[in-house]
């Protein structure tokens, strides 16, 4: 029978309730056991797909092709879990599916309620993936911070499961803050009792409380929350802010979090073991030789969260290519307003990211060419390659006014446009070619030399493609196609050849890549941006 730990969040958001339960996943498979993670988001879209990035930051896409929160991308990084659709559960998805229920009328005489309807949907969905995934451990990280009204449905459910699946089989991990109060010199304990007090009204005792602090723990102040909140002394374990966010499994284990849960389940397992982890991530993290500068131009650029997974993967690539990623963050209507050279003539490297309408997609196109020209390594990422054939098909094959139809219908030169089958759709959630597809690269690409690998699998985020009536045009002029969905017939990778490194991609490789596994467009990409 699985066992479940369901991580809330007190006092402020924003604490790294992500990380930590990807970290007490890395900590956990590294004790030889199963695991797999799931997020409930509390807010009413169905999946985040619908939403600004400036809302709620980069929408993560999982392999069969759903839109989902940018934690999974934590989950996926951190750990082996394969995550699908039914990892993110959402106010707006359980609510979706009772509706559609009482509609058929499987509640047929009844009163459709929060309690026990909506808790029970909850409840299904999570015992789903436990079984499903055949875990060991599942870990639920509940959205939200404890006292927000959204999230109290998905609280009365971990409650009831806490009660129904009983002692040694579900806990609760809560992540809160311990400020450090500087005019007193002192850190406080307050804000913790009382977000353990909210929980305890609504019926949960947390087993563990998490204690992100940017200053040590003091003893008294351990005490005082094991007391005031009812757990063990050894059960407050501190969290303290640390450097990289790859740091926290190992910062958590030192603090004797394996051994916590391991008692409170009463698990037969190895014991925990991230030397690898430690060798391979954290030392290199420590130790480079040099910086990388890379330029990502893009409109999302105020928001940390909007590229996440981008941002992430560069970080890997960096340290495996034993350097310090330095990332220049560009408003690419900045570049429409003040011109290119002054952003871009101190980096190695430019990154043109995916986006959707046409702000700033003239900047984007003057970035590219500037990399083109100057011979700058470039890697372009979904709209990031459509900008690049845009800025080709116009400069260098003389189609001035080409365009994607996204961004202006009637353009001359359709360069980028709507599949038939894309034009019938009028829906916007979860309507676009979503996930993991297969691609065929040509040998003697850069792509190839990058992959070593004929078949690859990528995942997919986009509604427009390369128009294949340029195909022969633009190839002519020295454009390489040297990636292709070929059942299909689409375009996937587009490359330069007289050019250091010139690689762009309709796919997202940025969400395939881990700290110890960089992707390996990403890896070539840094690696020649050294070089040159
Ligand atoms: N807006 C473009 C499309 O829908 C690119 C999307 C993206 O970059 N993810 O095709």
């Amino acid at each position: 029978m699985p066992k479940y730990i369901f991580v809330t969040g007190g006092v402020v958001s924003s604490l790294g309730k992500g990380i930590a339960s990807a970290s007490i996943g890395k900590i956990l498979e590294s004790m030889g056991l199963k695991i797999n993670i799931i997020k409930c988001d509390p807010y009413i879209n169905v999946d985040p797909g619908t939403m600004n990035p400036f809302q709620h930051g980069e929408v993560y896409v999982t392999k069969d092709g759903a839109e989902t929160d940018l934690d999974l991308g934590h989950y996926e990084r951190y750990t082996n879990a394969v995550l699908t659709r039914d990892n993110n559960i959402t106010t707006g998805k359980i609510y979706y599916s009772v509706i559609t229920k009482e509609r058929k009328g499987e509640y047929l005489g009844k009163t459709v309620q929060i309690i026990p309807h909506i808790t029970d949907e909850i409840k299904n969905n999570i015992k789903k993936v436990a079984y499903n995934k055949r875990v060991d451990i599942i870990i639920v990280e509940i959205g939200g911070t404890v006292g927000d009204i959204e999230s109290l449905p998905f609280l009365e459910a971990i409650r009831q499961m806490k009660l129904e699946l009983g002692r040694g089989y579900a806990i609760n991990i809560h992540l809160t803050l311990v400020p450090y109060i500087k005019s007193a010199g002192e850190i406080k304990t307050k804000p913790t009792q009382h977000s353990v007090g909210r929980l305890r009204e609504i019926g949960i005792s947390p087993d563990i409380i998490l204690c992100r602090s940017e200053r040590k723990l003091t003893k008294e102040a351990r005490d005082k929350i094991a007391l005031f909140c009812n757990v063990d002394r050894e059960a407050v374990v501190p969290a303290i802010d640390v450097k990289s966010i790859y740091e926290v499994p190992i910062a958590l284990r030192k603090e004797g979090l394996d051994r916590l849960i391991v008692r409170l389940f009463n698990l037969k397992c190895y014991d925990s073991d991230l030397s690898g982890w430690e060798n391979k991530v954290l030392k290199k993290i420590n130790h480079y030789s040099k910086d990388v500068k890379i330029a990502v131009v893009g409109k999302y650029i105020a928001l940390q969260d909007a590229y996440k997974s981008i941002y992430e993967a560069l970080f890997h690539s960096a340290i495996a290519n034993d350097s310090k990623l330095v990332i220049k963050k560009i408003d690419s209507e900045d570049i429409e307003k003040n011109g290119v050279a002054k952003y871009l003539k101190d980096v190695q490297g430019i990154l043109v990211p995916g986006g959707f309408g046409d702000r700033g997609i003239e900047g984007k196109i003057i970035a590219i060419q500037y990399a083109r020209k100057n011979k700058i390594p470039f890697l372009g990422i979904c709209l990031g390659m459509q900008t690049a054939v845009i800025e080709f098909s116009r400069n260098v094959c003389g189609f001035r006014n080409a365009n994607s139809t996204e961004f202006n219908k009637k353009t001359k030169h359709p360069v980028i446009s709507l599949l038939e089958e894309q034009q019938k759709v009028i829906d916007k959630g979860a309507t676009m070619r979503l996930g993991a597809y297969e691609c065929k690269i040509k040998k003697d690409t850069k792509a190839y030399n990058s992959y070593r690998r004929e078949v690859i699998l990528e995942r997919h985020r986009h509604r427009y493609e390369f128009n294949n009536e340029y195909r022969s045009v633009l190839e002519e002029k020295g454009l390489i196609f040297s990636g292709f969905y070929l059942e299909g017939n689409l375009v996937e990778i587009v490359e330069l050849k007289d050019h250091p490194w010139f690689v762009a991609c309709q796919f997202h490789p940025e969400f395939k890549s881990k700290p110890d596994n960089p992707h390996p467009l990403f890896k070539n990409f840094i690696k020649s941006a050294i070089i040159v």
